[in-house]
């Protein structure tokens, strides 16, 4: 059997794949089982910030791979300590708590955020407020977090505790706050909703609720944390602080991890016993994400980011099948008529990785991309895209 039909035989079928099996990698370059050449501008949906196999990432965890792979957390770990004072100084947050996924790092924060509450306030006040078009993972409280109905099936009971509300109205949030909301969940940029970008004076105007009412506003970074956006975390944009942040996906550079950072009010309110998993620290994948961090936590980076985000926008922009783009930094959402499921999947059949999200075209490139790689990626989706309208 070869790779797609042992998948198929012995993998649950849970995703709907590209009809291509990956073998090796550069940059933002990457190569399947028969040799053939893509150029990627999905990164792993934004994992693989610094591409494939980046020189300095592979060197870093080679080294800790051959140095000290595991240890429990009963242990102290200096890549784990590294990394969360690294986190710390350059977030003004406090403390983090690491675990493997983005999904965990959000029950994460959410376990925090009702045990901030209960031990304040008291049992009952343990409602959190998340936004409709919402994504925060796939476990089944996080499910419940995320505000979309297509999610809330089959797997009843769900997590209870969670409200909905609609994006960008801030009366909306204003009429679902009672005595019981204990906190407020969001993604500045929802990414799987569609790369939709929150008001800034939406966002602002939730924050400053939430700091007079003692409510915590949660900031979903998973997906759009460690440089992406141009700024290293995305709320940095909106001028607003939040009390916790999850990040993930791009932070690991390529291998698993999820954390979840708190500021200072919350830094002491888990104790030993109240959260822990075993692979979470691991020394590996902390370093990983420290070498990452080394690239790209500094102003020159992250203005690359922004100016190469820029100058993708205005190429695409100039393609006629585009019908509009959003975007902030390298996180793209390209508007277009026609099945953008379709479309990917041609473009993948024509040597581009891409994404959806929703009915739009994503991009979430590496963020060490070149413009002659943008270029051809353009390129390539042109071709696609005017096919694709020859046919309709
Ligand atoms: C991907 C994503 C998650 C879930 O992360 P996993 O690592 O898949 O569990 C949560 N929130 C946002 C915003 C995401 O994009």
């Amino acid at each position: 059997m070869n790779t797609k039909e042992k998948d198929l035989q012995y993998i649950m079928h849970t995703y709907g794949r590209y009809d291509v099996a990956l073998k090796s990698g550069k940059g933002a370059v990457a190569f399947d089982e028969d040799g053939k050449r893509y150029i990627d501008v999905s990164s792993g949906i934004g994992v693989n910030s610094l591409g494939y196999c980046d020189d300095g990432w592979v060197k870093a965890v080679s080294a800790q791979a051959a140095t000290l792979q595991h240890m429990s957390n009963y242990f102290y770990s200096s890549q784990a300590s590294d990394l969360a004072e690294q986190l710390c100084q350059l977030t003004g947050l406090s403390k983090v708590c690491f675990g493997n996924s983005g999904a965990e790092a959000n029950e994460c924060a959410i376990k925090i955020a009702r045990k901030y509450s209960f031990d304040k306030y008291g049992a009952g006040r343990d409602v959190i407020l998340t936004l409709k078009n919402s994504f925060h993972g796939r476990t089944v409280t996080t499910l419940s977090a995320t505000g979309q109905e297509v999610f809330h099936n089959y797997f009843f009971p769900f997590t209870q505790g969670f409200k909905h509300v609609e994006p960008n109205d801030i009366d909306d949030v204003k009429n679902h706050i009672d005595e019981k909301t204990c906190a407020i969940m969001l993604e500045v940029i929802q990414g799987e909703g569609g790369v939709n970008i929150l008001d800034k004076e939406y966002v602002q105007s939730i924050a400053k609720i939430c700091e007079m009412q003692d409510i915590l506003l949660i900031i979903d970074e998973v997906q759009t944390g460690v440089g992406r956006t141009g700024k290293l975390f995305a709320h940095e944009h909106y001028g607003v602080k939040p009390d916790l942040m999850t990040v993930a996906k791009g932070i690991g550079g390529g291998l698993p991890i999820g954390i979840c950072l708190c500021g200072e009010k919350l830094k002491d309110v888990m104790s030993p016993s109240t959260h822990g998993t075993t692979f979470g620290a691991n020394p590996v994948v902390c370093a990983g994400a420290n070498y990452v961090l080394s690239v790209v936590a500094n102003e020159a980076f992250l203005n690359s980011v922004e100016e190469k985000g820029a100058y993708l926008e205005e190429k695409l922009r100039a393609l006629d099948e585009v019908k509009n783009v959003r975007r902030l930094g390298l996180m793209i959402g390209i508007e277009i008529d026609g099945d953008a499921h379709d479309i990917a999947a041609q473009c993948v059949q024509n040597g581009l990785l891409i994404i959806t999200a929703k009915n739009l075209l994503r991009m979430l490139p590496p963020l060490t991309i070149t413009k002659e790689e943008l270029d051809e990626a353009v390129k390539i989706l042109e071709k696609t895209l005017k096919s694709a309208s020859k046919n309709i």
